[in-house]
């Protein structure tokens, strides 16, 4: 049996993947088994965010893996207190929580603003506010948390305690807020999964002024969006606020699997000993891919992602074939006059891999793809849209 064969006999069926069997690549250019050669536009949903078997990632890696690859949360390891640090100095954030995927950032952020609203106003503020076409995660918690219904049919009942408003209203949302005696609002600043749709600014502002006026924990969910995607650190610093929680996950370790919360001084102490906890959490090898990774996230890699921003916009605006084009930095939506599906279909032929969000083709490429690979991909995505 081939990869291909041995994959649908074995693993569940789960995901809905393409005929590529990819066996090897660098920086944005993997290969699959026949030795054929694809342009990575998605970066594993925005994940290798230096690309494919990165030098530098690697190293750092392959340092730590030597020195030891685990210990338990019972015990200090550097790696892990040092990425807590320097997330902290680059965010303002005061505490981080590490866990091992972006559910997981999202579940620890949930249950620091249930214990912060039930420690100080009582269990009965427990509500958790989120938005319509949001996208949160895939644990029971998390589902509950997603605004988009068709993800929840199969699985009742999931954690109670969740309602979604519109997004983009601010009056729908305070309203909930005082109908339900909410304990946090939780959104995403560019809802990803839900078509790389960017919130309005000034709902953005608005909720923050009404979270921090009325006690109330705002959560942005950063998993996608985080890590420089949108040009900037978080996606949240494009809008001149600061969020109570901050998730994240994907690209902050470049490649392993890691997430975070992070919180800033109001639920510093919210979680106490045993309150929470993760085996992998926290990760040796993890962490010191991701210290290796945030330390390269820097002015001069932010000013490069909004520059290969503005040259895919550009491209793609009024191209042939492309109705729209949505997103921030290197997240980045494009409304298709053909199916999504077809034109990712057509670009694989081509030898460029996309992604889809909803009915739009989704580009997610490393935040150091080169000029010219990226020059290449979009010819090829704008010929296969046409
Ligand atoms: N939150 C957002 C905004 C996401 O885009 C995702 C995944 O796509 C998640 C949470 C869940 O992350 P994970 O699949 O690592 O659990």
């Amino acid at each position: 049996m081939n990869i291909k064969e041995t994959d649908n006999k074995y693993v569940m069926g789960t995901y809905k993947r393409f005929p590529v069997e990819i066996v090897s690549g660098k920086g944005s250019v993997v290969y699959d088994v026949q030795g054929k050669s694809y342009i990575d536009m998605g970066s594993g949903i925005g994940v290798t965010i230096f690309g494919i078997a990165d030098e530098q990632w690697k190293d750092a890696i392959i340092e730590q893996i030597s020195k030891v690859q685990h210990m338990s949360n019972l015990y200090y390891t550097q790696p892990c207190a040092e990425l807590a640090k320097m997330l902290c100095e680059k965010t303002g954030m005061k505490k981080v929580f590490f866990g091992n995927s972006g559910a997981e950032a999202n579940e620890c952020a949930i249950k620091v603003a249930r214990k912060y609203a039930s420690d100080k106003y009582g269990a009965s503020r427990h509500t958790i506010i989120t938005l319509e076409n949001s996208f949160h995660g895939r644990t029971l918690t998390t589902l509950a948390a997603t605004g988009q219904d068709h993800y929840h049919e199969l699985f009742q009942p999931l954690t109670p305690g969740f309602v979604t408003v519109p997004a983009n209203d601010i009056d729908a949302l305070v309203k909930v807020a005082k109908e339900t005696n909410a304990a946090a609002v939780m959104l995403e600043c560019i809802q990803g999964e839900g078509g790389v749709l960017p919130l309005d600014a000034e709902y953005i502002k608005a909720v923050r002024k009404f979270t921090e006026e009325n006690d109330i924990i705002m959560i942005v969910d950063e998993v996608q969006t985080g890590n420089g995607r949108t040009g900037m650190l978080y996606s949240y610093m494009n809008f001149g606020i600061v969020p109570d929680v901050v998730s994240t996950a994907k690209g902050l370790a470049g490649g392993l699997p890691l997430g975070a919360a992070m919180v800033g001084e109001k639920c510093q102490n919210t979680l106490g000993f045993g309150d929470h906890g993760s085996t992998f959490g926290g990760n040796p090898v993890s962490c010191a891919a991701a210290v290796s990774i945030l330390g390269r996230i820097d002015d001069k890699l932010l000013a490069d992602v909004r520059k290969k921003s503005a040259y895919i916009f550009e491209s793609l605006k009024g191209a042939p074939g492309v109705e729209s084009v949505s997103g921030m930095g290197l997240m980045i939506g494009v409304k298709t006059k053909k199916p999504a599906s077809e034109v990712v279909s057509k670009c694989i032929e081509n030898g460029v891999l996309c992604l889809t969000a909803k009915d739009k083709v989704r580009l997610l490429p490393a935040l150091n793809i080169p000029m010219d690979v990226l020059e290449k991909a979009i010819s090829t995505i704008k010929a296969a849209c046409v």
